[in-house]
């Protein structure tokens, strides 16, 4: 059984409405020695289907036996989150820039060093939730420097990014501490997110972070096998360049799209003319984050990304 469960809340700084500027944690401890697993949520405070998901495994995993220490930290972003916005409102800043952070900072830059040093820097591997916003849905997990740990979370498409690609910088992002300052095993999973039930997404989640942890040794139980999977090495966003109702024409997530498929369209709520029709960047493609539902967007929106099938590889 779980040895031990504490809740943990370092403070980091004072809001001007005098209340505590605290991280929120949840450590168990098991009876057995081993590494500690950090899992984390809503960095970005719009994509709280990992933050859903963490409730959940919490309640799982304190009734299980469990080898060595598992660290949650189920909001990242608590200011952003409670306000559905991707970035801090205090500051405007994408925490997922800010790392390792900075305790004389804005207010990003010292929750980014708060998480450094009281999450990121005690742990051992580290599981990224994000998820699509209240808009989009996303469906891909990122290979970074642990593929054997990426691919047991079970997600058919996996994206292995190329560092040096025009438009790629995960400069500042949490791999900044875990990966470039510590070599620890980081994987970063999305899913869920858009205008539609998130049960079959969080529930989704759960089942891979709880295979990850039987992966890991973590907790008892068999590894269930991945179903096929394919690594993509590029991925377009192709964002509408008019405002409008976004209409998806494209195939389900995880689906090839064609040369010559339409991803959607942007048709005017108030002329009903089409606006915009929205092509797929490459010869064939695979879905990882569309709109499920016709959705209102401002020109410039998260629209769709397709992975390029050209170069993937199982
Ligand atoms: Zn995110």
């Amino acid at each position: 059984m779980v040895k031990q469960i504490n809740k943990l809340t370092p403070k980091f700084t004072t809001h001007a409405d005098g209340s505590d500027a605290t991280l929120i944690m949840h450590e168990l401890i098991g009876e057995q020695d081993g590494p500690t697993i950090g899992i984390s949520g809503s960095i970005h405070g719009n994509e709280n289907a990992g933050s859903q998901a963490i409730v959940d495994l919490f309640n799982i995993l304190k009734t299980m036996p469990i080898k060595g220490r598992i660290l949650l930290l189920p909001v990242a972003n608590p200011r952003a989150m409670a306000l559905n916005r991707r970035f801090t409102p205090l500051d405007e800043l994408n925490l997922n820039r800010e790392f390792p952070g900075n305790a004389n900072g804005s207010y990003s830059q010292q929750l980014a060093r708060a998480i450094s040093t009281n999450f990121l820097e005690k742990i051992d591997k580290h599981i990224d939730l994000h998820s699509g916003t209240d808009r989009p849905t996303v469906d891909y997990v990122y290979i970074l420097n642990d593929e054997a740990l990426s691919r047991s979370f079970g997600s058919t498409v996996l994206y292995r990014p190329v560092e040096d690609k025009e438009g790629t910088s995960f400069d500042g992002t949490t791999k900044t501490v875990t990966i470039d300052q510590r070599g620890i095993s980081s994987v970063v999973v999305e899913l869920g997110g858009g205008i539609v039930d998130q049960t079959p997404y969080v529930k989704r989640v759960v089942d891979g972070v709880l295979n990850m942890l039987r992966f890991l040794g973590t907790i008892e139980g068999e590894v269930v096998p991945a179903p096929k999977q394919i690594v993509v090495n590029e991925i377009a966003g192709i964002r509408p360049t008019q405002g409008g109702w976004l209409e998806p024409l494209c195939p389900p997530l995880g689906q090839v799209i064609k040369k010559g498929e339409l991803l959607g369209r942007v048709v005017s709520p108030y002329t009903f003319e089409v606006l915009e029709e929205i092509k797929h960047p490459y010869e064939n493609g695979i879905m990882i984050l569309s709109h499920l539902s016709r959705n209102l967007v401002e020109s410039g929106d998260y629209g769709f990304m397709v992975g390029n099938m050209e170069g993937a590889t199982d």
